[in-house]
């Protein structure tokens, strides 16, 4: 049989199953709150156009207003300065939107210190133990964050110090950079650490990742779901034509065990 009609048959009968690595878009979802002297994304909006009424009686549909980087969304190359040369979301060839996933597991280290980074010997301790990272992969750092999603100020977990949330060393971010991976996918609202702003140099994963020409995801949920070797990802950002980024719906396929 051909991989596609096996496939097919195994997602009807359920041998694989989607999962859904996706928040759900809303007025509360998390967003980025950046210090006050830069630029600020907007929460995401619907503005209701009609709703069977005198303005559409049959129908209804909305407006959206949203952040290109608001939700689980995908950070195109040209979202960082390093990265300005190296393509728009839109200009994302599809076949690099698809991918086998690799899961890095540090739910117990960041429930203990919610600034853990992630390290160079976390990166090759987790190839000794599984092979290789995917050539044209996705790597996915899961932390346990995606238990805040749903509380903005959990999930932010700021003090007078900014904001507490696991992320990259800028050494592990270089390393990313310099991998066959197609990007790396977060449950935080930013590939970077919430105390990013303040390494050296700041926000070194946009930095080293984007600057590379692979992509970032985040918010991803689920990812307890997932294998930590075996699923494919599939991540679907809208084409927005010289977009920086994009909400994207983000879903695996996972063998069923
Ligand atoms: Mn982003």
């Amino acid at each position: 049989m051909a991989d596609l009609t096996a496939l097919a048959a195994r997602l009807t009968d359920g041998s694989v199953q989607v999962i859904d690595l996706t928040s759900p878009l809303h007025s509360g979802t998390p967003i980025l709150q950046l210090p006050p002297q830069f630029g600020q994304t907007q929460p995401f909006r619907l503005e209701e156009i009609s709703r069977y009424d005198d303005r559409g009686p049959n129908w209804y549909w909305n407006n959206i207003l949203t952040g290109e980087h608001t939700g689980t969304h995908l950070d195109a190359p040209n979202h960082w300065v390093t990265g300005k040369d190296k393509g728009d979301v839109a200009s994302i060839p599809p076949e690099r939107l698809i991918g086998p996933a690799a899961v890095i597991d540090k739910t117990r280290e960041a429930s203990v210190n919610a600034d853990y980074l992630l390290d160079v010997p976390d990166l090759e301790k987790w190839q000794e133990d599984n092979g290789q990272f995917p050539e044209k992969g996705w790597l996915l750092f899961r932390t346990g964050w995606d238990a805040r999603g749903d509380d903005p100020d959990a999930y932010a977990n700021v003090d007078d110090q900014g904001s507490h949330t696991p992320g990259v060393s800028p050494e592990a971010s270089r390393y990313l950079a310099g991998t066959g991976l197609l990007g790396f996918g977060v449950e935080t609202v930013g590939t970077d650490a919430g105390q990013a702003p303040g390494f050296t140099p700041p926000f070194p994963c946009h930095e080293a990742v984007l600057g590379a020409g692979k992509y970032g995801l985040t918010q991803l949920r689920n990812l307890d779901k997932l294998p930590v070797t075996g699923a494919i990802v599939i991540a679907a950002p809208l084409p927005i034509v010289t977009g920086s980024g994009s909400p994207a719906r983000v879903l695996a396929l996972v063998e069923r065990p």
